[in-house]
């Protein structure tokens, strides 16, 4: 009878073992999965400066970036993974020294909590990158929404 009761303690420790092998090799599988469909071999290559800012959540100093001024017809792409992130169209002057928009193309924007705590990062749907951030009810255009954006985190594609 003990000899019963071993026997079936070691099938069922063996089995316990052997369904959480299966468990772990899954989840690895999954991870593996979500890795390659970021397919970050086709990223472009970023300078220090632009590392800064998309990597590392840095802000360019106002007044600085490329497209402040810019009035061009045309779509602003991530810099990193080339993702159509904001129209021409949604652009407007808001004197803070950063390109605003007051809108972003589909959902290609992702909204997050940021780091401190109170601010909203907005980063790139698809690859992540640090964008900028976004503010509410300033009162700029209809739709009541800056988002405040790096003009380096940015490719400037007119139409
Ligand atoms: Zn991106």
């Amino acid at each position: 009878m003990r000899t019963i009761f071993i026997t079936i303690s070691v099938l069922v420790l063996l089995f316990l073992s052997c369904s959480q092998t299966e468990s772990t090799a899954n989840t690895n599988e999954n991870m593996f999965l979500a890795a390659s469909q970021q397919d970050t071999s086709k990223w472009n290559k970023l300078t220090a400066e632009e590392e800064y800012v998309i990597v590392n959540k840095g802000t360019e100093y106002p007044g600085t970036g490329k497209y402040v001024k810019n009035h061009d017809k045309g779509i602003y792409q991530c810099k990193r993974c080339n993702t159509p992130l904001f129209t021409s169209e949604s652009k407007f002057e808001s004197g803070t020294g950063w390109p605003s928009f007051d809108d972003f193309i589909d959902a290609n924007v992702e909204i997050v909590k940021d780091a401190d705590g109170y601010r909203e990062e907005i980063v790139c749907g698809t690859c992540k990158g640090h964008l900028g951030h976004v503010f509410y009810n300033e009162g700029f255009t209809s739709k009541n929404t800056r988002h405040c954006v790096n003009s380096i985190s940015l490719n400037f594609v007119a139409k």
